[in-house]
């Protein structure tokens, strides 16, 4: 063991983030994370997860779960390459690349992976990235894993966006260009405008990548940002997980054929970790199946998204710039939000703070993810919390 000294810095800054509010305490759950969670014996109004169409507990992919889980067994048991892969997992890229309407897709452990493979199997040494500053911890990585030059710029700023592109495309020093965007950014909820940015694109010749964690199951019918603006065919990459509106666990990349064996080749989470279960694999299978069946778990979201969104702005809270469910609660200082959601928390509802450094100093808020199966009951117990809260704490008049 290391003497204790060397871990001196980890109190010492452990400390001075309790001191400043920026400390997280995670508490467990003590049920499925539905509309309504247990913690600590006691019961919340969740509005916290990326659980969106209630799809996490879905009979219908908890049975998928269990049938393939009987005849595959929990685990994968290699890596993709070797022999990690199932026929499961090609049922599911074929599914998800006629869900994008992609030629191809590629399923990994994560979202988080797919940034890790992708973004660095494409773009290497003598390369520039343009990346909006706001962009995911997922995709910052991804590009420290490149070689490449990393450009940011200003977030949702075209016009920034333009200038980078043309400087570094008139500069000639880059090989190939790349941009990349959120498709939905989940802190403050804003749609990429994806329009300009594939104009943009088209201009400068750059490869387009748009990661749509947050837009797949809940924007352009369920199949996400690209989509819902009419740009399929003109997005060379689109990332999205398995996490969120699907409910399950994985990600995937959904592009060219060419890029798929590509990835298949050179990708480094492709190769080195473990594919995703059986179980999960066949739960995911069944709700892009149940996507493409039906729109009303997505309606249903909505309606329950403005409702809230009403609800809150009419007491007088600021949303900022949100036009997707994700409902941020604009607070500002670190520790009255913290304070804030803790009051909530005495209330019974459950939602959390976000503070830095997940978004930029003094933008404190508390991120509300409405799902489909919230009922108005349970959201007009949030916003009696937040009419109560908001007031003792002199946010609202
Ligand atoms: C959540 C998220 C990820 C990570 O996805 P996981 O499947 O949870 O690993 C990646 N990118 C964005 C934009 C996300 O919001």
């Amino acid at each position: 063991m290391a003497s204790p000294t060397l871990f001196s810095f980890i109190t010492e800054q452990l400390a001075d983030l309790k001191a400043r509010g920026l400390y997280n305490t995670i508490e467990p759950l003590e049920s499925a994370n539905g509309p309504v969670i247990r913690m600590g014996g006691r019961s919340f109004v969740n509005l916290s997860s990326n659980n969106y169409l209630g799809l996490a507990t879905d009979k219908r992919l908890i049975d998928a779960a269990v049938q393939a889980t009987i005849q595959f067994g929990v685990g994968s048991g290699a890596v993709r390459t070797i022999n990690g892969t199932l026929s499961l997992h090609i049922e599911l890229e074929e599914k998800l690349a006629a869900f994008k309407g992609t030629e191809a897709a590629v399923a990994y452990p994560s979202g988080f992976n797919c940034n890790m493979a992708a973004i660095s199997a494409i773009m290497g040494d003598g390369d520039a990235i343009l990346s909006d500053e706001l962009n995911h911890a997922s995709i910052i990585d991804g590009c420290r894993l490149t070689k490449s030059k990393v450009i940011r710029y200003s977030h949702s700023d075209m016009d920034d966006l333009r200038t980078k592109a043309r400087e570094a495309r008139e500069s000639g020093r880059y090989a190939k260009i790349m941009v990349i965007s959120d498709g939905v950014f989940s802190m403050d909820g804003d749609i990429a405008k994806l329009p300009e940015i594939v104009d943009i694109a088209e201009t400068y010749d750059l490869i387009t990548y748009v990661d749509d964690a947050h837009g797949s199951g809940v924007l352009g019918g369920g199949a996400g940002t690209v989509k819902h603006f009419g740009l399929s065919g003109r997005v060379d990459l689109q990332i999205g997980t398995l996490s969120k509106a699907v409910g399950v666990v994985g990600g995937y990349v959904a592009c060219s054929q060419a890029v798929a064996d590509w990835l298949k080749a050179r990708s480094r989470p492709f190769l080195f970790s473990t594919s995703l279960p059986p179980g999960a694999v066949a739960a995911s299978i069944a709700a892009i199946d149940l996507l493409q069946e039906s729109r009303d778990l997505q309606e249903q979201l909505w309606n329950n998204a403005s409702y809230l969104q009403n609800g809150l702005r009419r007491l007088g809270f600021s949303l900022g710039p949100t036009a997707t469910p994700i409902t941020p609660c604009i607070v500002g200082d670190e520790e009255k939000t913290q304070r804030f959601s803790a009051m909530l928390y005495e209330e019974g509802i459950f939602a959390k703070a976000i503070v830095f450094p997940t978004v930029p100093k003094g933008t404190g808020r508390i991120r509300n993810m409405p799902t489909s199966e919230h009922t108005s009951e349970m959201l007009d117990r949030a916003l009696a919390a937040y009419e109560k809260v908001g007031c003792e704490l002199g946010i609202i008049g």
